[in-house]
């Protein structure tokens, strides 16, 4: 096969524990899973269904441990926000998963931070236009490596939290979330079929804010570590 230019890379993250990389597919992402988070954005936390956005899997930018990833300030916006996020990797795909067997098509886990252009999504909702501008732009997933099922187990509690400069904002549970992992893999499973590499980003706590050139994110979730991420 010989193609007219040379097709882009694959995106890979490392695994933990492994030399081997996670191939990723497709990033959803759940909009308004915490309940505190949907109020902070007016609205009421009653249990709607979730729903769903997603970004290219190139928008990963993937951050090592141990070292501080480099997320630039996007174009165009005046106000770019933080959101600390779950991640949960798939490694078996299938459509109309039962809630009860969908933690089986979970690979692994992973910190990720959703960001966005909060002041394009506002802009969004009101017209009634698409997310795309404002929560899948280049760079817009730091994302750290896998931690597979084996070594962590299913991440159903604990912490999740994030810190910019050293002073908390954001610190909630992932017991917290309106639709666990789960529930959020087999509502998916309805609407896509799933397939090993993808990512789902599975909603932020309360807490979210702006960043500015210069600000230094710290994020972790309970038994996942956590992670840094400088704004350039
Ligand atoms: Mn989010």
């Amino acid at each position: 096969m010989s193609y007219v230019f040379a097709p882009a890379q694959a995106v890979a993250v490392p695994v933990v524990g492994s030399s081997e990389q996670f191939p990723v597919r497709r990033i959803y992402c759940v909009g308004r899973n915490y309940e505190a988070h949907a109020r902070e954005m007016g609205h009421d936390p009653d249990r709607e269904p979730p729903f769903f956005f997603s970004k290219p899997a190139d928008a990963v930018l993937y951050v090592a441990p141990g070292e501080t990833g480099e997320f630039p300030y996007p174009s165009l916006s005046k106000n770019v926000h933080f959101e600390m996020e779950l991640v949960a990797a798939i490694g078996k795909g299938g459509k109309n998963i039962p809630a009860e067997s969908a933690l089986d098509h979970v690979y692994g886990y992973a910190l990720g931070l959703d960001m966005t252009r909060r002041d394009l999504q506002a802009e969004a909702k009101k017209l009634g236009r698409p997310w795309d501008t404002a929560k899948g732009f280049d760079h817009s997933a730091p994302l750290g490596p896998i931690h597979p099922v084996p070594a962590v187990g299913h991440v159903e509690k604990g912490a999740i939290w994030l810190s910019v400069n050293g002073e908390e904002k954001q610190n909630s549970d992932v017991s917290q979330l309106i639709w666990s992992v789960g529930e959020t893999i087999a509502y998916l499973s309805t609407l896509f079929e799933l397939q090993p590499g993808d990512l789902i980003f599975t909603g932020t706590p309360e807490g979210v804010g702006a960043v500015a050139p210069g600000d230094l994110m710290k994020g972790g979730v309970d038994g996942l570590g956590e992670f840094s991420v400088r704004v350039v």
